[in-house]
């Protein structure tokens, strides 16, 4: 009798232990942030202060923000110690979490020593590529260099080359769209501490190239800059920057749950793809970007089913901080040639056409006589 007393006591208290960790279970929504570099790789140094510190300090503030304020997200972090981690191990680890969101966190460096604020970067090679962006995705996936077997595991991708990063311009994901969003948040919510907003912004980074969620690269500012190396590596600063990530969080999920309420539109077992995970060097390339577009329309339940525009197809070949003369010895005797003006700077192009194909035969013609032409996307309308 009093055994069995005890018995029924103890089923009592397990269902209500059970029925607690159910109810305020972690885990409904699951938020990988990705601390950059580490161990071995201390990432961009400033004077005194190293990436890989910084990177580290600003996520575990996050994720703290993260966790106090919403009891039904789970946070993973790739590394929560001064560890080295592989590029593609970063998505690896969000992709068995089943993560809804990506968020990787790096502090830039550039030559110029004058330049200083905050970008956040969505995986692509958009019309408005610069090569300030390449400069920036090339330093980050140097990281690569560091790990065994770099040249058979990212397929023959080399960091330092410009003609890897081409691929990049087909590597559409169907989060695209959600990733922006986040990342304008983002660049908001650094506005509002007063940060420097260089932008929202496309380049070809390897960590965000298999995630299968939406996904931003924040990039906290720049420890080649003096004054912002002092900010950057201040716990003030540090807090100031977790806390600005963290509303645009809080913004974005609040907005995932509005959604996932009225539509229905979670759905675990529609699982997502990379459009183009498939890292086929450029020469190998034969799909155009118009069945891309198309098939990432119809995969996807959550983003309203378009038809997609056509693109065309350029190759840039030079630019010139003033307007070319007519048969200028620059353009090597080439005719036709078109330009655009992009921040006073006049970009010239060679061709235009809506096949890649084409535009991938004339890029490798006109690569003899311009050894740094790319191809250039731009929108029909
Ligand atoms: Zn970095």
């Amino acid at each position: 009798m009093k055994r069995d007393s005890f018995k029924y006591l103890r089923l009592i208290l397990i269902s209500t232990l059970c029925f607690i960790s159910f109810t305020s279970k972690a885990g409904n929504f699951v938020v990988v942030i990705d601390p950059g570099h580490g161990g071995k790789d201390p990432g961009a140094r400033g004077t005194s202060a190293l990436e890989k510190t910084i990177n580290l300090a600003v996520s575990l503030k996050l994720g703290e923000l993260i966790e106090s304020n919403h009891r039904d997200v789970k946070v993973v972090y790739t590394r929560k110690t001064d560890r080295f981690i592989e590029l593609d191990e970063r998505a690896n680890i969000a992709n068995r979490n089943k993560a809804d969101l990506f968020i990787s966190i790096h502090t830039n460096a550039l030559k110029n020593k004058t330049v200083s604020g905050t970008e956040t970067y969505t995986l692509g090679l958009g019309a408005g590529r610069t090569d300030e962006n390449l400069e920036i995705a090339m330093r980050e996936n140097s990281a690569i260099l560091l790990e065994d077997n770099y040249e058979q595991k990212y397929e023959g991708f080399n960091p330092n080359s410009s003609e890897s990063y081409i691929i990049f311009e087909f590597m559409q994901n169907k989060f695209m769209e959600q990733s922006i969003e986040f990342a304008s948040h983002i660049q908001k919510g650094f506005a509002r501490k007063n940060r420097t907003n260089r932008g929202v912004r496309q380049a070809g980074f390897l960590v965000l190239r298999k995630t299968t969620m939406p996904s931003v690269l924040v990039e906290l500012g720049y420890i080649s800059n003096r004054s912002e190396e002092q900010y950057l590596r201040s716990n003030s600063g540090q807090s100031e920057l977790a806390h600005a990530i963290y509303t645009a969080f809080d913004k974005h999920k609040r907005e995932h749950d509005r959604k996932a309420g009225s539509a229905q539109t979670t759905n675990r077992s529609d699982a997502p793809d990379t459009a183009r995970s498939n890292f086929a060097r450029s020469n190998g390339q034969t799909s155009s970007r118009n069945n891309t577009s198309t098939s990432v329309a119809q995969s996807s339940r959550t983003s309203k089913t378009r038809a997609s525009k056509a693109k065309t197809y350029k190759v840039q070949i030079l630019t010139s901080n003033r307007k070319l003369p007519k048969g200028s010895s620059r353009l090597k005797g080439y005719s036709n040639v078109d330009y655009y003006v992009e921040k006073n700077i006049y970009k010239y192009t060679y061709g235009s056409t809506e096949s890649y194909n084409e535009i991938l035969k004339l890029w490798r013609k006109v690569r003899k006589d311009f050894k740094d032409a790319f191809i250039i996307t731009f929108d029909a309308d």
